[in-house]
């Protein structure tokens, strides 16, 4: 074949194996299939097969070094390689087909990456975005539940971990320091070997794996070589406490991440140890925002004479008494807010901390009537008649409800005694008011909205934002 794989790169045949890749990149982007139109792309195609075939070559040690030497990368004469990866990377497509992804070219490219052909750390970012260079080991995720409480105070969870770490006596190399080992013949040294992956019909990635005979260290070493503290295995176990701080203020289903305190592994990153804390349902209070809602029930007589008492504890463990001012009146649909003694609002900034400004306090009041019959004597009802007043306070409501009497004769009156009294959830329901309020009820007033808000609220299972 007499191609010249450094002219199909592009490159001198002194470049480095850095030079090599971002030919590579260069091209196989500019070449890629999927980026040709339909005429264009049988040619794109040649080209694409032709680059990586080059690539594949130049980018591996040894067979650059044949290639260099005879022409050819085995010696042999043919282009060097076994399988035809190329045929395989476009699959019995006939052709490069529309699956292949972008993603997965990249992911083509990311498999490269941590091949180990290549020097050291390559810095390659697609179009600025930043990705990973080398494969990493799992994260971990664990999911705790919290309480409120844990979230006003602020809590720090302690986790027992158990996790592999590279063996500290070897390094992670599986083998005493002074060990001899013979090269690998699978791998030819290299550690890695190269596998078509298939994602999808017609449609493969290549990623690098570990030569098993090995163990992806390139050298095969007699057992007694083995290091004694991992027995090859490069990985020991360790055991550790860690510490996730959750911050006052935190919110339902956030996260403390603690970077690379996973699994480790030779030749990858380690992964984060990530919890992420969900807050249990509280008993008294509602949290929206860095806000907290509470509801209290008070009789009648209280909402029209006023009270002084507990109305709730808080997360601290504080009670907070309210009296009311001397001739208030409270009303149905009225909260009582007490400004800061809301969440602790989450602060970003170190130095102040979380915890110094807090969101507001809304106690709902519910106002229980009397049944009927509640007085004891018929006095009593004659004695509140005189003690209530008597009429609308609003004007234009009296207005409108004053029926003149010259357009209404006594005789046209109707004494009705039959009659009952029905409450919101009694009431018939239409089709007509369910499209507009999905849960029955009706609605009568802003205030009511509110009402059901609250209500739906209370059934969720966490306190989470909304
Ligand atoms: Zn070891
Ligand atoms: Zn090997």
């Amino acid at each position: 074949m007499g191609v010249d794989l450094y002219e199909v790169l592009e490159v001198t045949s002194s470049a480095t194996d850095l030079e090599i890749k971002k030919a590579y990149r260069k091209l196989a982007l500019k070449y890629h299939p999927d980026k040709a139109t339909e005429e264009e792309r049988e040619v794109a195609e040649q080209r694409f097969k032709e680059i990586t075939n080059a690539y594949e070559i130049l980018s591996d040690e040894l067979k650059r070094e044949k290639y260099d030497m005879y022409g050819t990368a085995d010696g042999t004469g043919s282009n060097g390689y076994g399988n035809n990866p190329y045929d395989e990377f476009f699959g019995g497509n006939g052709g490069a087909s529309a699956d292949f992804s972008a993603e997965d070219f990249y992911n083509f490219f990311d498999g490269m990456n941590g091949n180990g052909h290549t020097n050291g750390h390559s810095s390659y970012g697609r179009g600025g975005s930043k990705r990973k260079e080398k494969p990493r080991t799992e994260d971990a995720v664990i999911d705790v539940e919290v309480t409120l409480e844990d979230l006003y105070k602020g809590k720090t969870i302690r986790t027992g971990s158990t996790r592999n770490i590279i063996c500290t006596l070897c390094k992670g190399s599986g083998f005493k320091k002074a060990a001899i080992g013979k090269r690998c013949t699978t791998c030819d040294g290299a550690g890695t070997a190269a596998r078509i992956r298939r994602v999808g019909p017609g449609l493969v990635t290549q990623e690098y794996v570990e030569c098993k005979p090995c163990n992806g260290v390139g050298k095969i070493y007699r057992p007694k070589d083995k290091c004694k503290r991992c027995s090859g295995t490069k990985l020991i176990e360790e055991t550790k406490i860690l510490e996730f701080e959750i911050v006052k203020g935190s919110k339902s289903g956030e996260a403390i991440v603690l970077p690379q305190e996973s699994d480790q592994y030779p030749g990858k990153e380690t992964g984060d140890v990530k919890l992420i804390f969900y807050c249990k349902d509280h008993e008294t209070f509602i949290r929206k925002g860095d806000d907290l809602y509470s509801k209290y029930k008070i009789p009648l007589v209280e909402a029209l004479c006023g009270f002084s008492k507990v109305l709730v504890k808080h997360l601290d463990g504080r009670g907070i008494k309210v009296s009311t001012p001397k001739g208030k009146v409270v009303r149905p649909g009225d909260f009582i807010k007490i400004k800061n003694e809301g969440m602790p609002i989450k602060s970003s900034n170190k130095w102040f901390g979380s915890g110094s400004k807090r969101g507001d306090l809304y106690i709902e009041i519910e106002i229980e009537f009397p049944t009927d019959n509640w007085y004891l004597e018929k006095n009593d009802i004659l004695k509140m008649k005189n003690l209530l007043p008597n009429d609308l306070q609003n004007k234009s409501d009296i207005l409108k409800q004053t029926i003149n009497k010259d357009s209404l004769p006594e005789a046209n009156i109707e004494v009705v005694t039959d009659f009952l009294i029905e409450t919101i959830n009694t009431l018939p329901k239409y089709d007509t008011e369910s499209e507009s309020n999905t849960k029955g009820t009706r609605t009568s007033s802003p205030h009511y909205d509110d009402f059901n808000a609250y209500d739906q609220y209370d059934s969720q299972p966490e306190c989470r934002q909304q």
